[in-house]
């Protein structure tokens, strides 16, 4: 999941997996599929 954050007067997006936060919604769906932290189990 990609949660919004609101921070520094902007709208910013946080993986619920990692924390990362990103300032683009595109930039944060393609790190949430490649996302480390995200169980692989489902890729097979
Ligand atoms: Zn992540």
């Amino acid at each position: 999941m990609v949660s919004t954050v609101e921070r520094d007067g902007g709208t910013w997006y946080q993986c619920d997996e990692c924390g990362l936060l990103l300032d683009d919604q595109g930039d944060a769906k393609a790190h949430e599929e490649n996302c480390d932290a995200e169980d692989p189990s489902y890729l097979q």
